[in-house]
């Protein structure tokens, strides 16, 4: 499981604070010096990690939690929220377009699963909300993702959107958008290319496609197990194309973590979705609370 190393650190730190009547300064001082570390030792951004740190000392200090009944428990619900608006507070939803066809820009380097989390993310929206997508293959240069969107497209009984390789992507775009619209579909997912590394001809091409269909989601796909690459990929990305949301990948690998709870703290980009396995119904609405929870057990 995703956080393993971190959850069991924390948890242990926290054990040792659960029983206490009384909490003092040194004892939460203690106590984040180790929460520190354990964040540190999973990647997360050392930025992120100090903030945070700063938050809860404060916070566990104050008042509220030196005259509660259970100080110990108090410091414990302190991290718990503190952590769980680090990863974005509320659940953050995708747009959608005030008149249908909704259009979702998929952006990512290559082989972070960009082109799983499309299928993943029509099959989620036909499940889940009942919705009609169309799967847009615009990665036009890595040689099998056409192929590999097609394949998806079968295996989900849903429309693909393909005019080969030697249209550009920014047409390929146009044109996907105008077939939802006369055929009534409720989403247009563009699964554009991707390379190796960020990149100025990748970035342009992504710039054109979203001046072009004017998208209501630019959703980054980044692989979690990369840790404080992904964060920077984002900002990155972020940058040149002020994203609306993140898709972590892989939540399901032996992922330090790090890059779940920085993500959203160093780029102000909510993570929306979490890609938990291979299989097309492995991607899960990303919960900020229930992801805190998980972590601190
Ligand atoms: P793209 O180059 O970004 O389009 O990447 P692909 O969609 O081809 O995915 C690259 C690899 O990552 C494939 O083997 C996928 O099966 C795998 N993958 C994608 N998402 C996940 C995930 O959430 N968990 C795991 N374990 N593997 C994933």
């Amino acid at each position: 499981m995703a956080f393993e190393g971190l959850a069991e650190r924390l948890q242990s730190s926290i054990k040792k604070m659960k029983g206490k009547g009384k909490v003092n300064e040194q004892d939460v001082k203690e106590m984040m010096r180790e929460v520190r570390l354990a964040l540190l030792e999973a990647d997360v951004n050392f930025k992120v990690v100090k903030k945070f740190v700063a938050n809860v000392k404060e916070r566990a200090v104050g008042q509220d939690v030196m005259d509660s009944l259970t100080p110990g428990q108090q410091v414990i619900k302190v991290v718990n929220e503190e952590l769980t608006s680090l990863m974005g507070g509320e659940q953050s939803k995708l747009n959608t377009a005030s008149k249908p066809p909704t259009v979702v820009m998929m952006v990512g380097l290559q082989g972070a699963g960009k082109t799983t989390t499309t299928g993943k993310l029509a099959n989620h929206l036909r499940k889940q909300h009942n919705r009609k997508p169309l799967l847009v293959a615009a990665d036009i240069y890595r040689p099998a993702a056409i192929q590999q969107l097609e394949t998806l497209g079968k295996q989900l009984d849903m429309p693909v959107f393909s005019l080969g390789d030697q249209v550009s992507p920014v047409e390929i775009a146009k044109k996907a958008v105008e077939k939802a619209k006369e055929e009534h579909l409720d989403y247009v997912l563009i699964d554009t290319a991707g390379r190796l590394h960020v990149d100025e001809d990748l970035m342009n091409e992504l710039t054109q496609i979203k001046n072009e269909v004017k998208p209501d989601e630019i959703l980054l796909v980044v692989d979690a197990m990369t840790g404080q690459d992904a964060v920077n990929v984002a900002e990155n990305f972020n940058e040149q194309l002020d994203l609306t949301g993140v898709v972590l990948t892989k939540l399901d690998g032996d992922t330090r973590g790090g890059a779940a709870i920085s993500v959203k703290a160093v780029t102000d980009t909510p993570i929306k979705f979490a890609g938990m396995g291979e299989k097309i119904d492995q991607l899960e609405p990303f919960h900020p609370e229930r992801m805190a929870s998980r972590i601190l057990g």
